[in-house]
């Protein structure tokens, strides 16, 4: 069988990768060539056998973007519901009172992953990170989106409640962890057995405060074991900086350290309440310091802590102190372009200064930075030899013109509305701004319907039994009539 080898002839921008700087640059005016799943040519003029050639004019390529954090099953749902929403009383989150009360059923789960899995193809990611609770079907939507994907299936030994909105309790079952870890361990076999060869696993202990010591041990050890990461939330609320403190009086970065698992292993989702962070004051604390030394990576998602005030403080801090950090998309929309802008907004947001952060900063995070992070230099890069993923931007949309850097064009003003193409091993995933492997009206159809469904579940799920319009009312009342 030939390989099928595609041109991209002429492109006007090509953000291809210089091995001898270590970096992305412009390239204007010239080709890149795929050939099965892999680059074969990036720069001048490709004259080898080809058998589809596109024409680059008014196209940027793009390295595809690398999601290091998802929710696929459940994210879509909370639209219109989680915006705004916060317990007052549990320091402005939505985890510990709201999160179980509004969720999909076992349809909905399908059509909010169909939902999210097209919005990230469309907003340019070609390797996500997908943080679920295992549910039959999945393997299945990650292996036919096209994407590559990293199944992360979520188990935990409790889980939280509050039956008042200020105080969170867990309700704790090891052994049910434990079996739910062996079960994701299954999973993660299957993942790796997919006949795509795109899929993949990681290791997801879910969050530090509903897992054991030994869950969290036990978790790392066969992520060692198996040359896998893991990757589990933790600093990501004040309600559980001051839980961990509480139990083990150390810092939630300190407590990973204790346990031995704070390494070049480790992905943590969000890192947001370090000791030093003004909402927890722990001032005796060097959590930063330790993080950076240790290796261990940051899963950022400025996207959904915005949208309650909160922030880490902030990404070029943490970048100049040694930190590693990767970019993903915690919430609706899975829109990897506006989480690149809003990581650069919060940080010069929260440090009050112009120059805390690049364009090129979170660029590289989300493109080869996201790959080192999950252990790879073949993606996140368009280099003779990488993976051919990748995706064309429009560069005649009026959202991208006036073209100076098309990147800035890019991240700043048009995102997805300028993505036209994508391309996963050489295997073409998005065309002409629609995706391939589902149909996105007849999912976001489902989802709508799985959302009205909820709503009516919610009721009887809240210990207040409040309708869904009391928790979470509307921008202005609904009129009679
Ligand atoms: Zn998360």
């Amino acid at each position: 069988m030939h390989q099928q080898t595609t041109v991209i002839r002429d492109a006007d921008w090509i953000v291809g990768f210089n091995s001898q700087t270590g970096r992305h640059q412009f390239l204007r005016g010239q080709d890149v060539a795929f050939s099965g799943d892999r680059i074969v040519h990036v720069g001048g003029r490709y004259d080898g056998p080809s058998t589809t050639e596109i024409d680059g004019s008014g196209r940027m390529v793009s390295p595809g973007l690398v999601n290091i954090h998802s929710h696929p099953l459940s994210e879509p749902l909370n639209k219109g519901f989680l915006d705004e929403l916060a317990s007052a009383g549990l320091y402005q989150s939505s985890l510990y009172e709201f999160m179980a009360l509004f969720g999909p059923d076992d349809e909905g789960r399908l059509a909010c992953t169909e939902v999210a899995l097209s919005e990230a193809l469309l907003s340019g990611v070609t390797t996500l990170v997908d943080l679920s609770v295992p549910y039959e079907g999945w393997l299945d939507l990650l292996s036919r989106s096209g994407l590559r994907a990293v199944a992360a299936p979520m188990y935990r030994s409790a889980h939280w409640f509050t039956r008042n909105g200020h105080v969170t309790e867990y309700e704790w079952n090891e052994a049910a962890g434990e079996a739910a870890m062996r079960a994701a361990l299954d999973v993660i076999d299957r993942a790796d057995a997919d006949p795509s060869g795109r899929l993949s696993g990681m290791i997801a202990p879910a969050q530090i405060d509903t897992c054991t010591a030994e869950l969290i041990r036990d978790s790392h050890a066969e992520a060692r074991r198996r040359g896998l990461k893991m990757q589990i939330h933790a600093a990501q609320s004040v309600v559980e900086f001051q839980e961990i403190t509480r139990r083990h009086g150390r810092t939630p970065i300190e407590w990973l350290e204790d346990l031995g698992v704070l390494d070049s292993h480790t992905i943590i989702g969000h890192a947001i309440f370090l000791n030093d962070h003004p909402w927890v004051h722990w001032p005796q604390g060097r959590d930063l310091e330790r993080l950076a030394a240790s290796g261990a990576a940051v899963a950022h998602c400025p996207t959904v802590f915005q949208r309650r005030g909160m922030s880490l403080r902030s990404f070029g801090r943490y970048l100049r102190a040694g930190a590693t950090l990767g970019i993903g998309t915690d919430t609706y929309p899975h829109n990897m372009l506006e989480e690149l802008r809003h990581a650069l907004i919060n940080s010069r947001l929260m440090s009050g200064n112009v120059f805390d952060l690049r364009t090129s900063d979170v660029f590289d995070a989300a493109t080869v930075g996201g790959g080192r992070i999950l252990g790879r230099s073949d993606i996140g890069r368009i280099e003779v030899g990488a993976k051919a993923d990748l995706f064309l931007a429009d560069v005649t949309h009026p959202a991208m013109r006036p073209v100076r850097d098309p990147l800035r064009s890019l991240i700043y003003v048009a995102a997805e509305r300028a993505v036209t193409d994508v391309f996963v091993d050489g295997r073409q995933v998005v065309r002409a701004g629609e995706v391939l492997a589902f149909d996105l009206s007849s999912a976001l159809g489902r989802l709508e319907a799985a959302q009205r469904r909820a709503e009516i579940a919610f009721t009887d799920r809240d210990f207040k039994k409040r309708s869904h319009l009391t928790a979470s009312p509307l921008s202005y009342e609904l009129a009679d009539g």
